[in-house]
């Protein structure tokens, strides 16, 4: 094997020793029919089944393997974050251990990659999964697509397709695994996807839950961080608060007009409007502004990421 493989396949697994030999066999298939140089990197993410010894088993018959294990489950981010790290090929193929994605479309995910792009998602058009979860994802990808900008039908497909210079620019940790394409377009790369085939799961079982529903919320606070909609927090909680204050202030003026004219207002609703707009206005306001001072700390020491051949010295 020459020390740069032109793929590495990356499957992180957290207990699923029935799909392992399978899901090798399809891949190796795949990769000799159509002649492409690989390596697998397999992430145990902390299995208590069998995994980890049915992956060693591969190992001794297959040298294109790697194998990291942790010793405990440390998520999904956790194990591609792990690889990709140390992949080295020229192209990362991501795919779930489940064999619900299909590695027959290695193929495909590479030649839209060749077009030009940088992250290729999968889009699993026709679904095999219940209900319950193709619901609540429909809902995510909607208000991901709206708030990143960035139009797919499908954030959080396991099968994608990165260049390396793409995995090497993100940092996953937490639940990011679920938005790596919204974190690529962010960083300036270009993304874009395709339909993929998808299969219901074989064997065992789902390990994202019903605890999915409640990180639904939190996830959605997380793409409004990532998206950037708090980067610019006074143009926010300031605009609000410069509304609720000239409202009130125009309600209080029209009051003092009428105390002027010895117009009893004391016993006005309206004078309590006023006075709370005007309130709760400058609470909003200063509320920006403490935020906006928090960003600027927090925005003077980011990186933006360069592209590769950038960093040559001109005069
Ligand atoms: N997975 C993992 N660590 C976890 C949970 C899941 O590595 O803590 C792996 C799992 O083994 C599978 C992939 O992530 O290969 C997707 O998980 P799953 O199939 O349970 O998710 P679903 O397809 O139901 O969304
Ligand atoms: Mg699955």
């Amino acid at each position: 094997m020459s020390d740069r493989p032109k793929v590495s396949i990356v499957i992180p697994l957290y207990n699923e020793e029935e799909s392992l030999r399978e899901l090798h066999t399809r891949i190796a298939d795949v990769c000799d029919k159509e002649n492409l140089s690989r390596e697998i990197l397999f992430v145990d993410d902390g299995s208590t089944d069998k995994s980890l010894r049915v992956l060693r088993e591969l190992r001794e018959k297959d040298s294109t393997i790697r194998i990291f294990s942790f010793r405990r489950n440390n998520g999904k981010s956790a194990a591609l974050q792990t690889a990709f790290s140390r992949v080295r090929g020229d192209f990362i193929i991501t795919m779930d251990a489940d064999l619900q994605d299909d590695p027959q479309e290695i193929p495909a995910l590479i030649a839209k990659l060749e077009e030009g792009n940088d992250l290729v998602s999968g889009w699993k058009r026709k679904r095999h999964d219940p209900i319950s979860k193709t619901l609540p994802s429909k809902f995510f990808n909607f208000v991901t697509g709206f708030l990143s900008g960035l139009r797919l039908h499908d954030f959080n497909c396991g099968l994608k397709g990165y260049r390396r210079e793409v995995v090497e620019n993100l940092d996953v940790y937490g639940e990011l695994h679920r938005f790596l394409p919204v974190l690529a377009h962010k960083q300036g790369f270009r993304v874009s996807e395709i339909p993929v085939q998808h299969h219901a799961r074989k064997y065992g079982k789902t390990k994202f839950g019903i605890e999915r529903f409640l990180s639904g919320f939190l996830d959605l606070i997380t793409v409004i961080y990532l998206t950037g909609y708090l980067r610019k927090p006074l143009h926010l909680f300031g605009s609000l608060g410069l509304m609720a204050i000239l409202l009130g202030l125009a309600i209080n003026v029209y009051l003092v007009v009428g105390w002027i004219q010895r117009i009893w207002i004391g016993n006005r609703p309206l004078l309590f409007l006023g006075v709370l707009l005007m309130v709760v206005g400058v609470q909003f306001f200063s509320f920006g502004l403490l935020a906006e001072m928090l960003t600027r700390q927090e925005e003077k020491s980011r990186e933006y990421s360069l592209k590769l051949d950038t960093d040559v010295e001109k005069d």
